[in-house]
């Protein structure tokens, strides 16, 4: 089967079947092999690897992923797309490809029927639309994992990775930053995709910590926190924590445990780091 990389076997491929791009589905399908080989090496995808691919669209990074890993097991939504894989992934004996929504399925159940509940590796280019719903579920479901290494929008790259006292810095970073060590190893622009992004990618690798780097009581209560933090960002701790439905603080509570911390009583969460966070979770 020719290499999908090539744009030229891409546009082929599309018209042979008549393929319609769906929008709802976050179809951007990848034309550079540069790109390909890099998200492949940088997620250290091995013949001992079982790896999840989720969206393969008409198989491209699949064809790199079967070469490189043990076994793959790729998820797709489109029922249009799976004639077209059986044919692009027509050689190998090492790909099963699933017509699931990836949110509905059970991917700790697939990963001990494949790989013996040992950590499987996930490598993706997401669809955007539902990136941190499928990121946080991988950790939350406590899915046996090595890395997952994906194609996100810069955007959403940039705020997995930084620290407090950025714009980016949210919610999203500190959950992040919770299960794994997040490493931007590719920015990919607009014309890597058929049909074309209107925002700029990025290839991250979230490696997937053995412990979290803090140690706290009581995560959930931890991550509500911070969620409460930073839906209300600009307001200080004391009042966004004490506004906030479902925590139900008192402002004397709250400023209590930041002078215990050592911290000002009108500092935003946003400046918080997360052992800060998981520091105040259990003075609270
Ligand atoms: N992996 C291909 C590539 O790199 O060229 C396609 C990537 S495209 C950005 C995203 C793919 O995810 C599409 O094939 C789309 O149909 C699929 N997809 C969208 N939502 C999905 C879901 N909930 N579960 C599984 N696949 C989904």
């Amino acid at each position: 089967m020719a290499n999908l990389g090539n744009p030229q076997n891409t546009i082929e491929l599309i018209k042979k079947y008549d393929f319609r791009f769906q929008k709802k589905y976050g179809q951007n399908f990848l034309i550079d092999t540069h790109v390909l080989d890099k998200i492949i090496s940088a997620a250290g995808v091995t013949k001992e690897d079982m790896v999840l691919e989720i969206g393969p669209g008409i198989g491209t990074m699949t064809q790199y992923l079967a070469e490189a890993a043990r076994e793959v097991v790729a998820v797709e939504i489109d029922d249009k797309l799976i004639p077209i894989l059986e044919e692009t992934l027509s050689e190998y004996d090492n790909v099963t490809i699933i017509n699931e929504d990836i949110l509905r399925l059970d991917i700790a159940k697939l990963a001990d029927e494949k790989n013996g509940g040992k950590p499987i590796k996930v490598v993706a280019n997401l669809p955007y639309y539902i990136t941190t719903p499928i990121i946080m579920g991988l950790f939350e479901s406590k899915v046996p994992l090595d890395n997952i290494t994906i194609m996100v929008q810069k955007e959403v790259a940039d705020r997995m990775q930084v620290g407090p006292g950025t714009k980016d810095y949210g919610a999203l970073s500190l959950a992040v930053q919770y299960y794994a060590k997040p490493e931007i190893v590719a920015n990919v622009p607009p014309n890597c995709f058929i049909p074309r992004p209107t925002v700029g990618s990025a290839v991250i690798r979230l490696k997937r910590y053995a412990e979290p780097p803090v140690t706290v009581a009581d995560e959930k209560k931890m991550f509500s926190l911070i969620r409460a933090s930073f839906n209300q960002r600009r307001k200080t701790l004391v009042n966004g924590l004490s506004n906030a439905p479902g925590i139900g603080l008192h402002k004397e509570k709250v400023a209590e445990a930041l002078e215990k911390m050592g911290l000002s009583p009108t500092i935003r969460g946003e400046a918080l780091t997360l052992s800060q966070f998981a520091e105040l979770s259990d003075l609270l």
